[in-house]
């Protein structure tokens, strides 16, 4: 009998598991809807190499934060502004609240740094150290993902706020530099820290040949979702992608590169970051430390479209799905003025929420019936002979 029915049981059991947003059907469902262009990142990394060094107060960066805001007038854009050196250090701070939306926590940050490097260290020839680097990858790469997100975001229709903060100051100087983002987090009010749920840095991820390690810097929360949506977009090597297609050997989760980067001054005023990077630029390089990082190479021909994209549309579904946010145990209790709007998805979950407990108690039920008849069965202990009484016996 138990036999029998344990089957059905399980059958019922199953789907009564909440589907996580790093879950394969969840990922794939929105996969299937990514809208990263990889040929209009390309084309920004071009941009901004032509526009000259990205030096901190520089004409080439006041040329860039202008069109940025210019193009994105939908964002609630700020600048951070900061005296460095002989003038300032500017940070750009956007904000996108969907519409409807009157939350301003659970924000996902998206970051980089924009400024280029002022100096090619790593140049053989010492004549040419001292000059300042293209930055194609270097600055340009994580730019231009961090632009498609802001076309992106407010096509989205995400239940919270999005904020893309350019970092200035990042490449300056002895290293490490960091200045522009130690400068914006410690200006940050507690409140503030506390609304961002994550910020995802983006630095050199547009090396055509792209490598992309686990970062033991990151934290934990932020970077959990990294290798399942890695996977989905098709970036891990021999499995299989949410389009079907074979993973290319992007993401190589069982490489391990500690990376110091902005995300270690947004991460020391305690909000959980992570660092999306390529720690060896160029072909055949084995490490941060040769190929085109911190040369003149750095150049829009070594950066490559389909690396864009494949960052990009890693990022993107990490939005989509909600994967980078870290879910809140407290219940919003503050007193509100306006009579609080029941969404669509509200409407959907409540009846859904019925079914649920109906059927979770159908399935107790019937576990409780099951256990009831071996019950009985071993109360009436084994089976007696069938004997039949005569009068004769
Ligand atoms: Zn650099």
């Amino acid at each position: 009998m138990l036999r029998r029915l344990l089957p059905l049981l399980l059958l019922l059991l199953l789907p009564s598991a909440g589907a996580l947003p790093t879950e394969q059907t969840v990922l794939c469902e929105a996969a299937s809807g990514l809208m990263s262009d990889g040929v209009r990142m390309n084309e920004r990394v071009a941009w901004q190499v032509n526009l000259g060094p990205r030096i901190p107060d520089s004409p080439a960066s006041h040329a860039l934060l202008s069109s940025i805001v210019e193009n994105n007038t939908t964002w609630d854009i700020h600048f951070d502004v900061h005296p460095y050196k002989n003038g300032n250090m500017t940070n750009l701070v956007a904000l996108y609240t969907p519409s409807g939306r009157t939350r301003t926590d659970h924000v996902v940050a998206i970051a980089a740094h924009y400024d280029t490097r002022d100096r090619a260290e790593r140049e053989v020839d010492e004549a040419n150290q001292s000059l300042p680097i293209p930055g194609a990858n270097d600055g340009a790469s994580g730019v231009a993902v961090a632009l498609e997100m802001m076309r992106l975001v407010p096509q989205m229709d995400l239940p919270h706020p999005v904020m893309i903060v350019l970092f200035d100051a990042e490449d300056q100087g002895p290293m490490p530099g960091l200045e522009g983002s130690r400068r914006w987090a410690d200006n940050l009010t507690e409140e503030e820290i506390n609304d961002i749920d994550a910020l995802i840095l983006l630095d050199m991820v547009g090396d055509a040949d792209l490598n992309l390690a686990r970062i033991s810097s990151n934290s934990d929360s932020v970077a959990a979702p990294i290798p399942a949506l890695a996977e989905a977009v098709g970036l891990v090597s021999g499995a299989r992608a949410c389009d079907g297609s074979v993973g290319l050997d992007v993401y190589q989760h069982e490489t391990v590169a500690n990376i110091i980067d902005d995300h270690i001054n947004t991460q020391a005023v305690g909000i959980p970051s992570a660092v999306i990077i390529d720690h060896r630029y160029g072909e055949g390089a084995s490490r941060l430390a040769d190929g085109h990082w911190h040369t003149l190479q750095d150049t829009p021909d070594k950066v490559s479209a389909e690396s864009l994209s494949n960052v990009a549309r890693l990022v993107e579904l990490g939005l989509r799905t909600g994967a980078w946010q870290v879910p809140d145990p407290v219940v919003d209790d503050t007193p509100s003025t306006e009579e609080p709007e029941r969404t669509e998805d509200e409407a959907i979950r409540a009846p859904l929420l019925m079914l649920a407990v109906v059927w979770a108690s159908l399935v107790l039920l019937s576990v409780a019936v099951v256990a009831c008849l071996l019950v009985l069965r071993r109360l009436r202990g084994p089976p007696r002979q069938r004997t039949t009484w005569t009068w004769d016996s």
